[in-house]
C-alpha cells in the first residue's frame, strides 16, 4: 500500500487562479513521488475576512449558526478550482467537502472541536488513482449542522486528517520559509530552524508566534505525526520539521525567542488574604471563556489581611473582563482595579533548557543590561515569560536572540541532515 501525505494551502498560497494552478504542480509533485496524496485547502486570500465583514453589514451579532454557514463556504470554492486544476494538468483529483467526508465536530458553532473523521469515502478515492482535495477550517456534527473549527482551522483539519489516515507526513504549506528562531521582522538575521519539537512550538505558538494554529500542534504531537511548516513558492526549500522531543539533538538550551503584543495586565488590589478568593475571580472569567495567561498573586501582608492579584489577558477580552469584576467587586471586596494595555510578554523558549539552571537568571541580567524592568515573569519546563513595557519588546528580543547564540551565522554549524520522514 502506498504511504500517504497530507499537504495543506493556505489562503495566501490559493489567493488566485495562478497561484491555484501553482498549488496543483505542487500536488502533482508529491504523488509523482509515489505517495497517496490528500490536498486540504483555506479559503482564497482574504475570502473569509470578506465574508466577516459583509455579515456586519447585515447585523453586529450575526448568528453564530449563520456565520459558519456563510465562512464554511470560502473553502468550498478553493477546493473546486483546486481540483480543476489538477484534472486539468493530468491529474486524476476530487474535492470533498467535510460533510462528505465525515469530519464530525462538536455541536458549537464558529470554535467546534473535531471528534472523528470518517476515512472511507477517503481511501475509495485513493485507491482510485485520484488525489483528494478536502475543504480545511469546516466540520459537520451528527445532526448535520455545518460547523467551523476556529480562525485559521485549516491547519487543525489538515493534521487530524494526517492522523486519522495514519499519514507518513502532514505539510503545512504557507507563505513564509519554515519556522524561525524570532519574527525575522523584527531580528533579520533570524535563523529557519531545521527542526523543532512540538512542544516548544506548542510553547512558541502561545507566545505569540503565528505560524502554526496551536491545536494543529497539539493534534499533531497526539498522532506523533511529523509536520513540516514549508514554503508554497520554493518548493526545493524543506522548511522546519516539527516532531517528537525525543528525536530532536538539543544543541542549545533556547530555540526560540517569541514577543507577544495581544495581552494587557490587570491588577486587582486588596482583595482579601482568604481562601476562595482566588477561586471566586477565575471562576468568574472562565465561565465568560475567558482565558488568562499569567498569574501572580502577591506576598500577603500580614497585617491588611489583603493581597494582589495581577494577571493577564487578551486585549480583546477587556470590555467583559470589566463587567466580570464590577459585578464581583461585592464578593471580592477590592479597592482597584489597574489595567496596564502597554505591555508585552517576550519569552524564551527551548526543550534543551530542562536541567540546564542559569537560563533564567541570563534572561534576567540581560534584560537588566538594557535597563528594561520586569513585570510579571512565569515560566514553565521548557519556557521562560517576562513582562515588559511594549516599547522596549524589540531591544528585548534582539538582545536575548543574540545572547542565547540564536543569530544566524552562530547557529550553521549546529545544522544537521533531515532525517527521513
Ligand atoms: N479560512 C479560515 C480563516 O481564514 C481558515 C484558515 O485559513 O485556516 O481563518
Ligand atoms: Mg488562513
Amino acid at each position: 500500500m502506498k504511504e500517504i501525505v497530507v499537504q495543506k494551502f493556505g489562503g495566501t498560497s490559493v489567493a488566485d487562479t495562478d497561484k491555484i494552478k501553482n498549488v496543483a504542480r505542487a500536488v502533482i509533485r508529491e504523488k509523482n513521488l509515489g505517495n497517496d496524496v490528500i490536498v486540504v485547502v483555506s479559503a482564497m486570500g482574504h475570502t473569509t475576512d470578506i465574508l466577516t465583514k459583509l455579515a456586519k453589514e447585515i447585523t453586529p451579532n450575526p448568528s453564530s449558526r449563520e456565520m459558519d454557514m456563510l465562512l464554511s463556504t470560502g473553502e468550498g470554492v478553493s477546493i473546486a478550482l483546486l481540483a480543476m486544476a489538477l484534472q486539468a494538468q493530468g491529474c486524476k483529483a476530487v474535492s470533498m467537502n467535510a460533510m462528505q467526508v465525515g469530519i464530525i465536530t462538536e455541536k458549537i458553532h464558529s470554535k467546534a472541536r473535531i471528534l472523528e473523521i470518517k476515512t472511507e469515502r477517503i481511501r475509495e478515492h485513493l485507491d482510485n488513482g485520484e488525489v483528494v482535495v478536502i475543504a480545511g477550517f469546516q466540520g459537520i456534527t451528527e445532526d448535520f449542522e455545518i460547523t467551523t473549527l476556529g480562525r485559521g482551522g485549516s491547519d487543525t483539519s489538515a493534521v487530524a486528517l494526517a492522523g486519522a489516515l495514519g499519514a507518513k507526513r502532514c505539510d503545512i504549506y504557507t507563505d513564509v520559509e519554515g519556522v524561525y528562531t524570532t519574527d525575522p521582522r523584527i531580528v533579520p538575521c533570524a535563523t529557519r530552524l531545521e527542526q523543532i519539537s512540538y512542544e516548544e512550538m506548542l510553547e512558541l505558538a502561545h507566545a505569540g508566534a503565528n505560524v502554526l494554529h496551536p491545536r494543529a500542534v497539539e493534534t499533531a504531537k497526539q498522532y506523533q505525526t511529523p509536520l513540516r511548516v514549508r514554503s508554497t513558492f520554493k518548493l526545493d526549500n524543506l522548511g522546519t520539521l516539527i516532531l517528537g522531543v525525543e528525536q530532536m539533538e538539543l544543541h542549545k538550551p533556547v530555540t526560540g525567542v517569541a514577543s507577544d503584543l495581544s495581552q494587557l495586565r490587570i491588577v486587582v488590589c486588596d482583595v482579601k488574604d482568604n481562601p476562595g478568593t482566588a477561586a471566586v475571580l477565575f471562576d468568574g472569567l472562565a465561565n465568560e471563556n475567558i482565558s488568562v495567561d499569567m498569574i501572580i498573586q502577591s506576598y500577603a501582608r500580614k497585617d491588611l489581611n489583603t493581597n494582589d492579584i495581577a494577571f493577564t489577558i487578551d486585549k480583546n477580552d477587556l470590555a467583559r473582563t470589566k463587567t466580570i469584576l464590577e459585578k464581583l467587586k461585592p464578593e471580592l471586596e477590592y479597592s482597584n482595579v489597574f489595567v496596564d494595555d502597554t505591555i508585552a510578554k517576550i519569552s524564551i523558549v527551548g526543550a534543551g533548557m530542562i536541567d540546564r539552571p542559569g537560563i533564567a537568571a541570563k534572561m534576567f541580567r540581560t534584560l537588566a543590561s538594557l535597563d528594561i524592568n520586569i513585570k510579571m515573569i512565569s515560566t514553565s519546563e521548557i519556557k521562560i515569560s517576562c513582562l515588559v513595557d511594549q516599547a522596549r519588546a524589540n531591544d528585548a528580543v534582539e538582545a536575548l536572540h543574540k545572547i542565547f547564540g540564536l543569530d544566524c551565522d552562530e547557529i550553521a554549524e549546529v545544522k544537521g541532515d533531515l532525517p527521513d520522514v
